[in-house]
């Protein structure tokens, strides 16, 4: 995946405001940086001629003419790109996608007009911005009128959820104004620039002093223009300081093993302080679905935390919430009409067992205490999430505080599907009236090893769940958003539960948010004039903001193409461990959607099987060398990729599995 550029939209309050000598002072003053690769690019030009800007900024910053990005758009009127192209009759195409520049290039982009600008019927320039998904640097005049412009620009760039990276004012502001903007348009990096008498021949002088100034210089910083001699930060630093300060979950910090130092992650890749570059193979615990930074889900990240960044829950709404419920009810299986939020996978669960039991009490059957789960799963790690998942070293320790669950298995490995269902049958018949909840992972046990079992299976428990009274409740946690090829994995089988637990993928995977979806009839039972009914239960962040307005773009993106995608993904994955089946060292090879896993053979007596074999950490580093982060469980090593992956990755991902099963 190539990486988006470094570099700057550079927009104006106005025309005329010097958008065109701040452009080209930058260019000028980042090769004093040491960027070696910069380009100029005015998708386009209006009033041409006689303006031209592109040639003016090539030679006042000393561009060579490959530096300037060609193809521009170029209209004679001088008036908005909108306004031209009608009265010269040309239909002009939106210019969404940025340039494709070598890796590490600083661009520089100026915009017509100012934000606000008309490019055709429907779109502006802001839209242009938002689609490049560049900062901003926002050029204001120092004279009379500036601060109601620019404050206006800041705002109207803020709510579009554009980043602002700083406003540079053409010539020395008055105290007041640059006041105005630090306080009234929250503008926390303003840098003035010089008025120059003749801009060509001074912009090469006047970028040399700015590069010493401290606001420009931290301009420049800001627009990843990183300073020569100021690299990332060492690994090395920031592994010792973690060592020091932090607690990580599942991690034996007595066996001292320096986790992976990150400090970006773009699409599938994840940036190492060391300036490694690494596939993230587990999609960062299957919450990336869509792959890191999304320019779509990352706006609207920014845009709603300038509108509303939080509010209670608990008698408020706000229109994120409201949207994103409507949306999942939508989107669910049949039946499911109430959305009840949270904040990750372990709550979702958490919420779907309290329901299950206050349900059954509402409706005069508190005796329905039980829950039947099945052998292998994992719902999290929570109290009640962890009783209902399967015992073994996650939840050694709390044997005593876990409440007593009903284990079925499941037919995984192999097993009979007839035998199973035969199995739940035999455990409903005898007590079944007890049960409040039968609680699945649909179709692919996760952490239990990427255990796949037959549809047929899961029809047959939500069928006996509700001819035994007992609520269905399918953990979609994992397998939810297409992972499996489809929306929902129930969906594939033909189920629909009564509660539906979702998290991981419901934020493309980049803010914590839980969602517990529930029928009517379930609703129903918690709605009576006494507030001793309501279910009283809640979170100070449920259904934060800012976290439904990232569900809401990135369910935008996971439509029957990604679930394609996500199937041609798997295909692709499985057609690259073809050469381990049949491998003495390999057990199964196996997957659904598009997560792959390969289970080795480990030697019982060489030591602990299951997720304390150290076969785990010797495929992980196998992996790693071969370029791809991956985790496996034990004797399993798996790969749940992001839907962004090129086939190319995809091929890299297979090889680390092979080459991680050969390190064994
Ligand atoms: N349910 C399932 C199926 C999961 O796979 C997980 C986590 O992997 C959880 C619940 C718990 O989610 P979280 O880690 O966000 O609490």
């Amino acid at each position: 995946m190539s990486r988006r550029p470094v570099g700057a939209v550079v927009t104006g309050t106005d025309t005329g405001v010097g958008k065109t000598v701040v452009s080209a002072l930058l260019l000028a003053a980042v090769r004093h940086r040491g960027v070696a690769a910069r380009r100029y690019w005015k998708p386009v030009q209006t009033g041409c001629p006689p303006d031209d800007d592109a040639a003016w900024v090539a030679r006042a910053a000393g561009l060579a003419s490959a530096e300037v990005v060609p193809g521009a758009i170029r209209l004679r009127t001088p008036a908005s790109p909108f306004e031209a192209a009608r009265l010269e009759g040309v239909r002009l195409v939106a210019p969404t996608a940025l340039p494709s520049v070598p890796e590490g290039t600083f661009l520089v982009v100026e915009g017509a007009g100012g934000l606000l600008v008309p490019f055709d019927a429907t779109t502006t320039s802001a839209d242009l911005f938002v689609a490049w998904g560049l900062p901003l640097v926002v050029v204001a005049r120092p004279t009379l009128g500036t601060m109601n412009h620019t404050l206006l620009t800041l705002e109207a760039a803020r709510r579009r959820g554009l980043v602002v990276a700083g406003v540079v004012v053409a010539g020395p502001p008055t105290a007041a104004v640059l006041d105005a903007f630090r306080t009234h348009g929250a503008a926390d990096l303003v840098a003035v620039v010089p008025t120059l008498d003749d801009p060509a021949r001074d912009v090469a002088a006047a970028a040399a002093a700015l590069v010493a100034d401290p606001a420009f210089a931290a301009l420049l910083d800001r627009l990843g223009a990183a300073a020569p001699g100021a690299p990332l930060p060492p690994a090395r630093d920031l592994v010792a300081r973690d060592a020091a300060v932090t607690w990580h979950p599942y991690t034996q910090h007595g066996l001292g093993r320096a986790p992976l130092a990150v400090v970006a992650a773009e699409g599938a890749t994840l940036t190492l302080a060391d300036g490694r570059r690494v596939l993230d193979g587990l999609s960062s615990w299957w919450t990336s679905l869509v792959g890191h930074g999304h320019p779509a889900i990352a706006a609207a990240i920014a845009r709603q935390a300038r509108v509303l960044d939080h509010v209670q829950f608990g008698g408020a709404t706000h229109p994120p919430a409201v949207e994103l419920a409507e949306r999942l009810v939508a989107l669910a299986p049949r039946g499911l009409a109430r959305v009840f939020y949270s904040d990750d996978g372990s709550t979702a669960v958490e919420v779907a067992l309290k329901l299950a039991l206050a349900y059954h009490a509402r409706r005069g059957a508190p005796h329905r205490t039980r829950f039947v789960a099945l052998e292998h799963a994992y719902h999290g790690d929570t109290v009640g999430a962890m009783s209902v998942s399967d015992d073994g070293p996650f939840v050694a320790d709390f044997r005593t505080v876990r409440f007593d669950v009903t284990r079925v298995p499941p037919p995984v490995r192999g097993a009979d599907v007839a035998a199973c269902v035969e199995a739940l049958r035999a455990r409903l018949a005898v007590e079944g009236d007890r049960v409040a909840a039968v609680v699945v992972e649909p179709l692919l046990l996760g952490a239990g090893g990427m255990l796949v079992y037959d549809e047929a299976y899961l029809r047959a428990v939500a069928d006996l769940a509700r001819r035994h009274g007992a609520l269905f409740v399918a953990d979609e946690v994992f397998t939810g958003f297409g992972r499996t090829g489809a929306r929902f994995a129930c969906g594939r089988a033909g189920v629909a539960p009564d509660l539906l637990c979702v998290s991981k993928a419901l934020t493309g995977g980049t803010l914590p948010l839980a969602a517990t979806l529930a029928t009517a009839a379930v609703f129903d039972a918690f709605t009576s004039a006494r507030t001793a009914d309501a279910f009283l239960h809640g979170h100070s962040f449920t259904a934060n903001p800012i976290a439904c307005a990232a569900a809401l773009a990135a369910l935008d993106l996971l439509d029957d193409a990604a679930f394609a995608r996500a199937r041609a993904i798997g295909d692709r994955l499985g057609a690259g461990l073809a050469s381990l089946r049949g491998d003495p060292r390999v057990a199964d090879v196996r997957g659904l959607g598009l997560v792959r896993a390969v289970e080795v053979r480990v030697d019982s007596a060489a030591g602990p099987g299951g997720y304390l074999a150290d076969t785990g950490r010797r495929m992980a580093d196998a992996a790693l060398e071969a370029g791809v982060f991956l985790r496996p469980l034990g004797d399993v090593v798996y790969a749940v990729p992001p839907l962004c992956v090129t086939d190319a990755e995809v091929d890299r991902i297979a090889a680390a599995m092979c080459a991680a099963v050969a390190a064994v």
